[in-house]
């Protein structure tokens, strides 16, 4: 799991996801994602944990087991913050 700090941490990442042509969809269960690259039909799994007040996350991809904010992780956590968000206003 990768802490998520701020958002300077996730703008190189969220450049590479636009960049490329990624599809994120949801599992179904509330901070699980799944990630499709769509340019070669890889698909990864990213998840978000919060403990403690701290965001973290996680990517099933080779940067992301390594440890690195991935282009994955950061475009799923495009979609999970206004999921988030969204939750939130409603309750
Ligand atoms: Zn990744």
């Amino acid at each position: 799991m990768i802490e998520l700090r701020d958002k300077g941490q996730l703008t190189k990442a969220i450049e590479r996801a636009k960049a490329s042509s990624l599809l994120v969809q949801q599992s179904g269960l509330f901070r699980l994602y799944y990630v499709t690259n769509r340019s070669n039909g890889a698909r990864y799994s990213v998840n978000f944990r919060v403990t403690d007040g701290k965001r973290f996350g996680k990517c099933s991809c080779r940067a992301g087991e390594a440890g690195m904010v991935c282009k994955h992780l950061a475009a799923a956590a495009g979609l999970h913050v206004a999921i988030a968000e969204a939750k939130r206003a409603v309750h």
